[in-house]
């Protein structure tokens, strides 16, 4: 027997798993054994639709031929060298195709994850502080309900508490703007909303407190994703991106999700036309086949870099053994391919009207206290049961998984991200059983 024949385990206990009630879960086992197109299989030959991109990141769909036989040439030719000193060309040339994707971010470097981008893109803002002479800038500013990975960084400018009370201090020196989520001003809003500019202002106010030559950088979702679909208000990003040029601070987007078509562009600064300093990327970025991140740094910040530094010393004291591994960034070049070829950032512009469509129909869903959408990225909160929060989620999930829909849920909240090859068909199966499912979650 292959390892690949390994469908069922015998053996559940082993793994901790992340993220996951590890006892009810093996009480009673979700697998993917398989997976094809918009589908995974289980073990027993069931199809379940991917609602979610696995976890926002099969953004091409699963198992692409073009990709799988890039990756499968490259283990063939080269399997690993390190990024150190040494190089390998498709390294290169991934990042010179990244690039070319964006006009005013003129170099990449390639991380493992997401959380492994955002921390590299944190200590890309510190050192670049200080190579422009502005050493004092040590503090971060996040975002309340904001999702930056599980690094001891990402944690910190994070907004999520369960994700960073068990964790003792974290980095100091980190504040949080107000989330902008509203549900007395925004609720059912299709797209961006119109109320919550002003929620900006609150970076005034940090400086105020602290003052502008001790803050670093913001970091935020431009759309929070692992919150729940949390849209930014018209004129927020923008406003964030004037006051930290007031400033000199940096902004970072944070997009792990929006990179790679989710909206409709190639990422979120595209679409909302607000340029950050920095922004790290993940997921989509190989189609998830082979684990990636790439942050990616505007022009001026690595010659900043390079011009702090005697030749011949190392710049920048940051990067991981797998960084730009060749698997990876064989799997990265095909998936762009793909991306290219069939044109898909474009399709899930012109799909999302109808994702829009079909998400608010569920409006009038028993326990439906909000839906809001952009791009192809969408969300249905519950209200929650008293006393027992996410667990109305929790049941809509799982009755979704036993219908064949695989969502994803957030608190008492559905969270949607299908792949971009969605059929619309498939979208109306989504809404269907969603719709089915509230019928019978109490
Ligand atoms: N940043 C954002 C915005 C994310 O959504 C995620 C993961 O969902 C991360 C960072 C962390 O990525 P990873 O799980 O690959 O470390």
């Amino acid at each position: 027997m292959s390892i690949s024949d390994v469908n069922v385990p015998n053996d559940l206990d082993s793994l901790w798993m992340p993220f996951t009630d590890n006892r009810s879960f093996k009480k009673q086992p979700r697998l993917f054994s398989e997976a094809e197109g918009m589908f995974y299989i289980t073990p027993e030959g069931r199809k379940v639709l991917d609602g979610t991109s696995g976890l926002w990141c099969v953004n091409a769909g699963h198992r692409r031929r073009p990709i799988i036989e890039a990756v499968r040439r490259q283990v063939e030719k080269l399997d690993y060298a390190p990024g150190f000193q040494v190089g390998h060309p498709l390294s290169f040339e991934f990042a010179s195709r990244l690039t070319g994707m964006v006009e005013e971010y003129s170099h990449v470097m390639f991380t493992n994850s997401g959380s492994e981008s955002v921390d590299t893109a944190l200590k890309i803002a510190l050192a670049y502080q200080r190579n422009i002479g502005e050493g004092s800038r040590t503090r971060f500013v996040g975002r309340e309900r904001g999702y930056h990975g599980v690094g001891f960084g990402g944690i910190s400018v994070g907004g999520i508490s369960p994700n960073r009370k068990m964790f003792g201090n974290m980095l100091n020196g980190i504040d949080h703007l107000r989330h902008t989520h509203n549900l007395d001003k925004n609720a059912f809003v299709r797209g961006q909303p119109d109320w919550g500019e002003h929620l900006a202002d609150d970076l005034e106010s940090i400086v105020a407190l602290h003052d502008a030559t001790t803050i670093a950088a913001v970091i935020v979702e431009p759309v929070a994703g692992s919150t729940g679909v949390l849209v930014p208000p018209r004129g927020y990003l923008e406003r964030l991106r004037e006051i930290c040029s007031k400033y000199g601070i940096l902004l970072i987007f944070d997009e792990v999700i929006t990179g790679f078509g989710r909206l409709g562009d190639s990422f979120a600064n595209q679409y909302f036309d607000v340029k950050p300093d920095i922004f790290t990327t993940a997921k989509g970025i190989t189609n998830a086949t082979v684990p990636m991140g790439a942050v990616f740094v505007r022009d001026g910040i690595y010659n900043s870099f390079m011009e702090s530094a005697p030749e011949n010393a190392i710049e920048f004291f940051h990067g991981y053994t797998y960084s730009g591994h060749p698997l990876a960034c064989a799997a990265g070049i095909a998936t762009l391919e793909v991306y290219r070829d069939e044109d898909l950032f474009a399709r899930a512009a012109q799909l999302a009207p109808y994702f829009e469509s079909a998400i608010h129909s569920l409006c009038d869903c028993k326990n439906v206290i909000d839906v809001r959408n952009l791009g192809m990225m969408g969300a249905i909160e519950l209200e929650p049961i008293p006393d027992k929060p996410t667990s109305r989620a929790m049941a809509a999930f799982q009755k979704a998984f036993d219908a064949g829909l695989l969502v994803r849920t957030t608190g008492d909240t559905i969270a949607l991200s299908p792949p971009l090859i969605v059929e619309r068909e498939q979208i109306d199966f989504i809404s269907d059983t969603i719709r089915g499912v509230l019928k019978t979650v109490h």
